[in-house]
């Protein structure tokens, strides 16, 4: 018999399982809940697996490689980054993730991972900003207005609280399609001409742009004493959005400082220039914001913890309903050592068998 045996099928989340997964949960509870999935996996930090994500580079992108695990459970991440994507009309971030038993090593769930690394990166900078963001902060800065923008915009109305949004993006186009896509969502948003009035009166900026460059997006004329910024855009070598003279006044919090170091804002500063690691806000060995006047920066670059965090978000929420495919993804034969066997009987003709 060729058909596969039900113990080896594995559970897939395409798009269209995905987006109908969000409109059920509901959008602001799905960010919530993944901001508290994401808190509650960073609480139990120093049992992951931790390594900086594999990346391989070319002139105009990355692809990259997110692995970890927590002993029990396994997961990656393949994602891109390739910011020259949006003028050929593809997406400048694109990716599926996988998670796998340790004890077998058989994977659990395969899913897209395009839509769920927006939703779960506005939840991680959400949920650092509610442990880093000034109390009563009502208006957010959102400089950069592709993708990712309108996901953060309502990640931080959901989990913070924020009313009011100021949208920046150097193609107009942007901010009206992200003012378009918030209407509905209980958000006030102004679309400025320049970055300087979109910072105005905001207690959060977030800067999330695409250029494979050192970009200078806030200088640090810009900054005033109290806010928090949320960096997102510099996440790989050579692509920054922060003025070095900006991370010299703030107070800097890192996912895993092995990684930032490498793709993030921290690129511009030298080994010793001291961070704070988030895990440890959030379990109250370090402290998050200290006073009203500190300017606290997340140099967010995305971490594979993350990743496993959203994907058995996910997994909960999918096992057993009909959003999830099965899929002849492994070989499992009745008897595990004769997978040739299988093969063979396999064949349509078996006694014309041609090598
Ligand atoms: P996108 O290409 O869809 O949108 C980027 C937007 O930035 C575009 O609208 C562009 O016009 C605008 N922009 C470019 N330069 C600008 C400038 N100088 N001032 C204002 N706006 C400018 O990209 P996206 O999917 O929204 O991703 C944005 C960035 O976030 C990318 O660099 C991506 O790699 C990064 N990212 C980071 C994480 C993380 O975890 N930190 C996760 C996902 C994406």
């Amino acid at each position: 018999m060729n058909t596969p045996s039900h113990k080896a099928l594995v559970p897939f989340v395409s798009v269209k399982n995905m987006m109908q997964l969000v409109h059920r949960v509901g959008i602001e509870k799905m960010l919530t809940g993944l901001a508290d999935a994401i808190e509650q996996d960073f609480l139990r930090w120093p049992l992951f697996d931790k390594t900086p994500r594999v990346a391989s580079h070319s002139e105009v992108g990355v692809i990259e490689l997110m692995p970890t695990s927590d002993g029990e459970t396994y997961g990656f991440k393949y994602v891109n980054g390739h910011p020259k994507n949006t003028h050929e009309g593809l997406q400048t971030v694109t990716a599926f993730g996988l998670l796998a038993d340790v004890y077998t090593g058989y994977p659990l769930l395969l899913s897209e991972m395009t839509l769920l690394t927006a939703l779960r990166t506005a939840a991680t900078s959400a949920m650092a900003a509610r442990h880093l963001a000034p109390k009563g902060a009502h208006t957010m800065a959102m400089i950069g207005n592709g993708a990712q923008s309108e996901f953060q915009c309502i990640a931080f109305a959901a989990v913070c609280g924020i009313k009011s949004v100021n949208l920046y993006d150097i193609d107009r186009a942007a901010s009206e399609k992200a003012a378009r896509n918030l209407a509905g969502f209980g958000i006030t948003t102004v679309i400025c001409d320049t970055p300087e009035r979109a910072i105005q009166g905001a207690q959060i900026i977030t800067t999330c742009t695409a250029d494979k460059q050192n970009a200078t997006i806030l200088t640090e004329n810009m900054i005033g004493e109290g806010v928090h910024i949320n960096a997102i855009g510099g996440d790989c070598p050579g692509k920054t959005e922060l003025s070095a003279r900006i991370l010299e006044r703030a107070t800097t919090f890192v996912e895993y400082p092995p990684q930032t170091r490498i793709e993030g804002e921290l690129q511009q500063m030298s080994d010793d220039y001291p961070v704070t690691e988030l895990w440890q806000v959030i379990t109250g060995e370090k402290v998050g914001r200290k006073d009203a006047h500190q300017i606290t920066l997340f140099d967010s670059v995305g971490f594979a913890i993350e990743d496993f965090s959203a994907l058995r978000f996910v997994r909960d929420h999918v096992n057993g309903t009909d959003l999830v495919e099965m899929l002849d993804l492994l070989a499992d034969p009745d008897d595990p050592r004769d997978l040739f066997g299988m093969f063979l009987r396999a064949s349509p003709d078996t006694t014309t068998l041609v090598v």
